[in-house]
């Protein structure tokens, strides 16, 4: 892969070179691959992150980058934003974790539901992946059914249910019979999914929806598609889950509620911990009554980093400082972009898809995009100073505003229209 020189960006720092960092050096072999999560995989050996201020992150390579990857959407307000450092520094000095209960689970529970006021409330988990199959079981546990409907190509962590829709590339190892209860429906078909469910209706105990899924390269889900979804599950008695883990940052009251659908349960992370590790299962009371441990025979739910106080206490001020107004900014700045940038992708044959504060550039009308071309967007971007996901989605932060947004969409026209380039010659 060539490097060239990031020009504006070149960053006038000199970041201090750790030998356990580099390739080649004791740290490396230790993990399978060289790599600590399958996810951040980009076909070529990664830069090692060092250091992170607002909108920007400095690698080992020397390369200053903006960052739009935000630890996989997770850094709403970018990286080390000093109120959320002083809350997770106050909340370690009182003590990491503790084997009891805490009050900062109460505040970040109610923050949760006050954006969330259909919804009764909360169980956390210490990741998006937890969540969602505490919600699965939750929904199992009240409905005495096993079968569950998924998108097709939608992504919901690695829990063996969540894999289904992957295909067989994914669900080596899972067994046959999880793979047997997972229906996954193409996205969007409400004549599929409402066969799927008449055919058997006493056998499902979950409908599982990302409003916009980002391995579908950010295609929506269609109005058409929730409405009947919600409306076929309250018939038939399925729990209707919407997995927000990435898609919460897209309205005040998350992406469900500008789409007006009221999940039974609502699946959330990444931002909600302020860049620690969390997840939380959001739901209507009668449900959530299945993880009440005053109850006889509920179902067990742990987790020994559940509900930590730093998660709790990160979290809380990042939801505080993501108000109506931050959304509504992050959104138009968002929509700003997108539009700038599909007048200039256009012609060369690409999109820029997503919605707000979340932006995917996939060649036009692609369902899905080989590994590949997202590896070689991915190393455009990097070349011109932009860190995206490796499956190139892009989400903004709050430390960035009209001037940086204008230079990220700069650099991710230039880095498609390289890859569009180099697929023609
Ligand atoms: N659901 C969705 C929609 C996701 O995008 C993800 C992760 N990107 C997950 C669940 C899993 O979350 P985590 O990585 O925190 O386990």
């Amino acid at each position: 892969m060539s490097t060239t020189n990031l020009g504006g960006l070149a960053s006038a720092q000199t970041v201090t070179e750790d030998p356990h960092l580099r390739r080649g050096s004791r740290g490396f072999p230790l993990l399978p691959g060289g790599y600590g999560r399958s996810t951040y995989y980009t076909g070529a050996p990664s830069p090692y992150a060092v250091r992170g201020d607002g909108y920007r992150v400095w690698d080992d390579r020397g390369r200053e980058l903006i960052d739009a990857n935000n630890n996989f959407t997770s850094l709403i307000h970018g990286n080390a934003h000093p109120e959320i450092v002083e809350a997770a520094t106050k909340a370690l000095s009182e003590g990491s974790s503790w084997g009891i209960p805490n009050l900062y689970e109460w505040e970040l529970a109610d923050l949760l539901v006050s954006r969330l006021p259909a919804l009764d409330q909360v169980r956390f988990t210490n990741s998006g992946t937890e969540a969602v199959m505490s919600a699965i079981r939750i929904a199992r546990a009240a409905t005495g059914r096993d079968k569950v409907i998924v998108t097709k190509g939608g992504y919901h962590g690695t829990s063996e249910v969540a894999l289904v829709p992957g295909g067989p590339s994914y669900t080596r190892g899972v067994p046959q019979g999880v793979i047997d209860d997972v229906t996954a429906v193409p996205l969007n078909d409400t004549d599929f999914l409402r066969q799927a469910i008449e055919s058997a209706p006493d056998a499902y105990a979950a409908i599982i929806l990302d409003l916009l899924p980002n391995r579908a390269g950010l295609l929506r889900i269609t109005e058409d598609f929730v409405r009947a979804a919600r409306e076929l599950a309250t018939r038939h008695g399925v729990v209707l889950i919407i997995d927000e883990v990435i898609s919460l940052r897209l309205g005040y009251n998350g992406f469900s509620g500008a789409y007006g659908v009221e999940p039974d349960l609502l699946t959330t992370g990444k931002l909600i911990g302020g860049g620690f590790p969390v997840g939380a299962v959001v739901g209507l009371g009668d449900l959530m009554a299945e993880v009440d441990p005053t109850r006889k025979g509920s179902l067990p739910h742990g987790g020994t980093f559940s509900g930590n106080p730093v998660s709790m206490a990160a979290g809380a001020v990042a939801l505080r400082l993501y108000g109506p107004d931050q959304v509504e900014r992050l959104t138009r700045l968002g929509d700003t972009a997108r539009e700038a940038a599909n007048a200039r992708v256009a012609d060369a044959g690409w999109e820029i898809r997503g919605s707000g504060s979340l932006l995917r550039a996939v060649p036009r009308g692609a369902e899905k995009v080989d590994e590949q071309t997202q590896h070689e967007l991915w190393w455009a971007s990097y070349d011109r100073g932009l860190l995206g996901s490796p499956a190139n989605l892009l989400s903004l932060s709050t430390p960035m505003d009209d001037t940086v947004v204008n230079d990220l969409t700069e650099r991710l026209v230039d880095a498609v229209l390289a890859v569009a380039a180099s697929s023609r010659s």
